[in-house]
């Protein structure tokens, strides 16, 4: 991809986007910025972006900005209905995503990890396992490191180990990872991908290039997973956590197998024991990445060892601490209904459950036979609180305690040793927090104050 002396518009200046403007700057194109946030609300990036050469529109998209254009890159906060990019479209501009772009210029080869839920932690556990292993490895993406900033330490050798989101596989079209990963497809972010087919079809494209030397992982047990296998040329490594799989990796007995081939002996690799990970969903996320780790040449006594002392990734059904026998687990990341359902399975009885935040219009109805049998209590904050209360009647023991420090003195007063406190709030935290992590902070400090 030439990129000298090409104007290069970059719509949307957060992480990726400042790290795509940097970038095609260096590259010698002739970058501009557009944000609908203001220049007040944009702050320290601007003076940084002009020092470098590159136009700054802040305040709104100007028409003829999108106009003038070889190649328009969008962050993937930024609808593609967004009127000005839907117009540079129609014109037959070049709209491409922070990740397709990036991948055109990243050396190695690609672990791509996507799915509704468990990312984060299935890309943090490949990326541990893999250098553990010796291999040389780069972990970016939506987890947090723009794909743009692994290109300059890339090399042939490099595993890029990338967590790539619906809305970053939606503006890609060569994309191809030598690995892609799809633990599950949940309805989740229909608030923008307006149907559940759309969703599924953004999802679908992280294996829309791969070829027969590439592999696909799938979830056995996830119906819109599974529909990928007709749509791929790569080969399909499934894994499950309930049945025998004839090619992947599954749980029989109290141990997790690899089958390398159709037909092949089943390789032990773990026991189910040393997982430190809660939940059975956790233990989808390592069988996933057994596959991805053998595929990558890793033996199964190395995937062993790092799997053996992996902790819980921050927010993401961490133990926060245990006060008077009840232990307070921070799940702020379940920000879905599904998310919610694994973490409340994760645990037999006994607990009170903090829900609430705000809607993306999602139906807690599916949450009534779970709750029913475990949860003792369910604690509602959050703007979506009135709606889950009115969806959940009579199904559970309500409390609308408005806010989560509310919510954690309520349910510490009456929980009994033995019972878990667990903040699964299936909603996102935009009403009162600035994100997830900001209300799974905030959940810990209420839990630290509390007396012994
Ligand atoms: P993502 O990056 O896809 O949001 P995370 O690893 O951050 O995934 O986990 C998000 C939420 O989903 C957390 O609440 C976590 O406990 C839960 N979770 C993790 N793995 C899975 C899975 N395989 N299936 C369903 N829920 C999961």
């Amino acid at each position: 991809m030439e990129l000298k002396n090409k104007r290069v518009l970059v719509v949307g200046l957060g992480k990726s986007g400042l790290a795509a403007a940097l970038f095609l700057r260096d590259r010698g194109a002739r970058v501009t910025v557009s944000d609908t946030r203001s220049a007040a609300a944009l702050g320290d990036s601007i003076p940084a972006l002009l020092e470098a050469g590159i136009m700054v529109e802040a305040g709104g998209h100007g028409l003829l900005t999108f106009r003038r254009q070889d190649l328009i890159v969008v962050s993937p906060g930024v609808p593609l209905d967004t009127p000005e990019v839907k117009y540079a479209q129609q014109l037959g501009l070049t709209v491409i995503g922070e990740l397709e772009l990036a991948s055109r210029f990243l050396e190695g080869e690609a672990v791509a990890i996507t799915g509704s839920n468990g990312k984060t932690t299935t890309t943090t556990l490949i990326g541990q396992i893999f250098s553990d292993a010796g291999l040389r490895t780069q972990v970016g993406g939506n987890i947090g490191l723009p794909v743009i900033e692994l290109i300059a330490e890339s090399s042939p050798e490099t595993w890029n180990v990338l967590e790539v989101s619906s809305f970053q596989l939606e503006t890609t079209f060569e994309f191809r990872p030598k690995i892609a990963l799809v633990l599950n497809i949940t309805p989740d972010h229909l608030d923008r991908h307006k149907t559940f087919e759309l969703y599924q079809a953004a999802k679908a494209k992280i294996t829309a290039n791969q070829g027969p030397n590439d592999y696909l992982i799938l979830n056995a047990e996830d119906v819109a997973a599974q529909r990928l296998a007709a749509k791929t040329e790569a080969q399909i490594y499934w894994f499950s956590g309930g049945r025998r799989i004839k090619q992947g990796a599954f749980v029989h007995g109290e141990s997790i197998f690899f089958v390398a081939q159709e037909g092949g002996k089943p390789e032990p690799v773990l026991p189910l024991g040393e997982i430190t990970l809660k939940g059975a969903h956790n233990v989808e996320n390592v069988l996933a990445a057994v596959c991805a780790a053998r595929l990558a040449g890793v033996s199964a006594e190395s995937i062993r060892a790092t799997v053996a002392t992996f902790r819980a990734v921050e927010h993401r059904l961490e133990l926060v601490k245990t006060v008077a026998g009840v232990a307070f687990y921070n799940d702020s990341k379940a920000t879905n209904v599904d998310a919610t359902m694994k973490a409340v399975a994760s645990f037999p009885r006994g607990i009170h459950l903090i829900l609430g935040g705000k809607d993306k219009d999602s139906d807690y109805t599916q949450l009534g036979p779970l709750l029913e049998e475990r949860v003792e209590a369910v604690y509602t904050i959050g703007s979506a609180a009135e709606k889950i209360e009115r969806e959940l009647a009579g199904v559970v023991k309500m409390v609308s305690a408005g806010t989560l420090d509310r919510a954690v003195a309520d349910a510490a007063a009456v929980a009994k040793p033995g019972d878990v406190v667990l903040l699964a709030p299936a909603c996102s935290s935009f009403d009162q927090f600035e994100n997830y992590e900001h209300r799974g902070r905030a959940f810990r400090e209420a839990v630290l104050q509390l007396k012994d």
